[in-house]
């Protein structure tokens, strides 16, 4: 537990302390249990059937669901009263991290257990529970959840498919086809969104064994080739009354609700994806030998290999940071409270932005990751027979579903703005401050005792940037800043990075005291390393959005007030980066 209780957001306008964020050290002996129970089943049940999983023998993802069950991993979030562990949401992200290592299974792992299974956990009635939730979390079901249509992906809302009431009020009868459904042809529930009447968007357990109900065949993928992806085809389909989930005209709420779960899970998921990816990386530049020697005495290899290490260990802080605010605020809601999963949901929705930020972010770093991975590997990157290949293709679904980044990024000044207009985030007060800042020349006394002093300077500068730039905006746009999506965009890219930033600074800050000398310097190096690419890119979406916003002599005053808030003094960074590489490379691990 921290101290505070952070706002969502709340990041962008105030100070945070090391002790007030959780992270990876932070974990219990019962967490890390769980964690590596994780990581061997993965080891020694998934990856040796790895072929067969991608040669699409779902017969073995099924049995390998039903051993997750036995092993209690898909139990995690499911209340205790029906046979579920309720554990944090630290705990459940670890998982999603660790499962990660087995590529295509991870996805049908992430879509059961999440999208799949907490609709039921959240909005079920006792009865639904009942009925379905013992079968889901011991993996002798196998859940899944329909809301992308042909015609509507990112505009869920726009979904074509109907409910009907019949004619004795004992049935819905659904008509329409749902689009790329994770899990579409093995789950035996599906939770399935359709408009009552065309106009009321509902959510409705459908079983597999319903009459009018179709899979269609396997969709031939890019990447993840092991996880089954198919239409669903409702043809009259015949849904008992008691099966409507949630109330009638509220299935926004649990299709968005349960998306902000999905988003911070993949955020863990993909961070494990990017350290095994690293891994690989590693150990092949240790074994290629060129010109004589190995490739990873090259300094174009090394700074490869810093900068993953670097973005990892940024990843990685921020998803935790995440799980620790989430966990905070939902042990604060008692289980007495009526309508707790209503509060519980409010309680995650609370860090909504943060949410988006995790899957944005850390995405994109696995994108980074891998795509520096195969040129690490140079031709045979390209060849099948390399992990290097998979890992390539596999990345890259990770910035289209559980919303695309663009919809992501668009969700976070989005959500800050309509925040800020209820008074929730006093935003307008703090951009007024910073404007003020502009106009006052300053000079800031770095404290040499700390090590982190420069990133402390710089994270107070680039949170009055990102204000100003809001500010800015919304000044010259008012409302109709929201369909002003490239500098919506530019301001979303500042957001996520003063989070990465300030969230690898903060974690290195608490581990230095429990470090030893060269780890200290590791810890040291990973952050000065990130804070210059990461604050180089902030700087960049700044100077952009300045563009689209002014002109004249408001530009050159804000693009001033930029360069002052933006700099980073990164003296030390070739040495860093070396640092980082030799201590990844002589370890052949993911060094924190
Ligand atoms: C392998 C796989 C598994 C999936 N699993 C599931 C599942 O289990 N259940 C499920 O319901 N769905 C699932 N999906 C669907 C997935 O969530 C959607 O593909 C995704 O939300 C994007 O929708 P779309 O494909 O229709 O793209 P579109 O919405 O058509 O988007 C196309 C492009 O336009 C951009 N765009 C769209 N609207 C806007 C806007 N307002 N502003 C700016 N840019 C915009 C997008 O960012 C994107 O770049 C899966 C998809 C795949 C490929």
């Amino acid at each position: 537990m921290t101290t505070r209780l952070f706002k969502g957001a709340e990041y962008l306008i105030t100070e945070v302390n090391k002790d007030e964020i959780f992270t990876p050290e932070d974990f219990t002996d019962e967490q890390k249990q769980i964690g590596n129970t994780t990581e061997q089943f993965v080891l020694n049940e998934v990856l040796p059937l790895r072929d067969e999983i991608e040669n699409h023998n779902f017969d073995k993802v099924v049995e390998l669901m039903n051993k997750c069950g036995e092993l209690g991993l898909l139990m995690i979030d499911a209340p205790e009263e029906y046979g579920g562990l309720e554990l944090d949401k630290a705990t459940s992200m670890l998982v999603a991290e660790r499962i990660s290592h087995s590529g295509s299974f991870s996805v049908a792992f992430s879509a059961h257990t999440g999208i799949g299974t907490l609709p039921l956990v959240y909005y079920g009635t006792p009865a639904q529970k009942e009925q379905y939730l013992g079968r889901i979390i011991s993996g002798e079901w196998v859940a899944a959840y329909c809301l992308t249509e042909p015609g509507s992906g990112s505009d869920a809302l726009g979904a074509l498919a109907t409910a009907t009431l019949s004619e004795d009020g004992k049935y819905y009868l659904l008509n329409g086809t749902k689009q790329f459904i994770t899990n579409g042809s093995f789950a035996n529930l599906y939770t399935v969104f359709a408009k009552i009447d065309r106009e009321h968007f509902t959510a409705f357990l459908v079983e597999r064994t319903t009459e009018g109900l179709s899979v269609g065949p396997e969709e031939k993928k890019l990447g993840i080739k092991g996880s089954s992806t198919t239409q669903i085809i409702l043809d009259n389909a015949k849904v008992p009354v008691e099966n409507l989930l949630g109330e009638i005209g509220k299935g926004h709420k649990i299709a968005f609700n349960v998306l902000n779960v999905g988003r911070f899970k993949l955020g863990a998921a993909v961070t494990g994806a990017a350290k095994h990816a690293l891994v690989t990386g590693i150990k092949y530049a240790n074994e290629r030998k060129q010109f004589g020697v190995p490739i990873a005495s090259f300094g174009a290899i090394r700074e490869k290999i810093s900068d993953m290490t670097a973005g990892i260990f940024a990843a990685e802080s921020l998803v935790y940071r995440l799980a620790g605010l989430i966990d905070d605020r939902l042990a604060t809601i008692s289980k007495e409270t009526p309508d707790y999963y209503d509060a519980y949901q409010q309680g995650i929705e609370e860090y909504s932005i943060e949410c988006a930020i995790a899957k944005v972010f850390c995405s994109e770093i696995l994108a980074d990751v891998v795509d520096e991975v195969v040129q690490i590997h140079g031709g045979y990157g390209f060849i099948q027979e390399y992990p290097a290949e998979g890992f390539y293709r596999d990345e890259r679904i990770n910035r289209i579903f559980e919303g695309t980044n663009e919809i992501n990024r668009l969700l976070i000044p989005g959500i800050i703005l309509r925040r800020s207009m209820k008074g929730e985030i006093p935003l307008q007060k703090e951009a007024m401050k910073a404007f003020e800042a502009l106009m006052t020349p300053s000079f800031v006394e770095l404290d040499d005792a700390d090590p982190f002093a420069r990133e402390k300077a710089l994270l107070t500068g680039l949170k009055q940037a990102f204000l100003i730039i809001a500010g800015s905006g919304v000044q010259k746009y008012m409302d109709a800043i929201k369909d002003e999506q490239e500098l919506l965009l530019a301001a979303a890219d500042m957001a996520i990075n003063i989070f990465a930033i300030e969230s690898a600074m903060l974690r290195a800050e608490k581990m230095l005291p429990t470090l030893s000398g060269a780890k200290q310097a590791n810890a040291i190096a990973a952050v000065r390393v990130f804070t210059f690419n990461a604050a180089e890119k902030t700087a960049t979406a700044a100077r952009k959005a300045a563009f689209f916003i002014e002109e004249g002599d408001n530009l050159t005053m804000i693009l001033a007030g930029i360069r002052r808030f933006t700099k980073y003094d990164a003296s030390g960074l070739l040495q860093a980066k070396r640092t980082l590489a030799d201590a990844a490379s002589a370890s052949e691990k993911y060094i924190f």
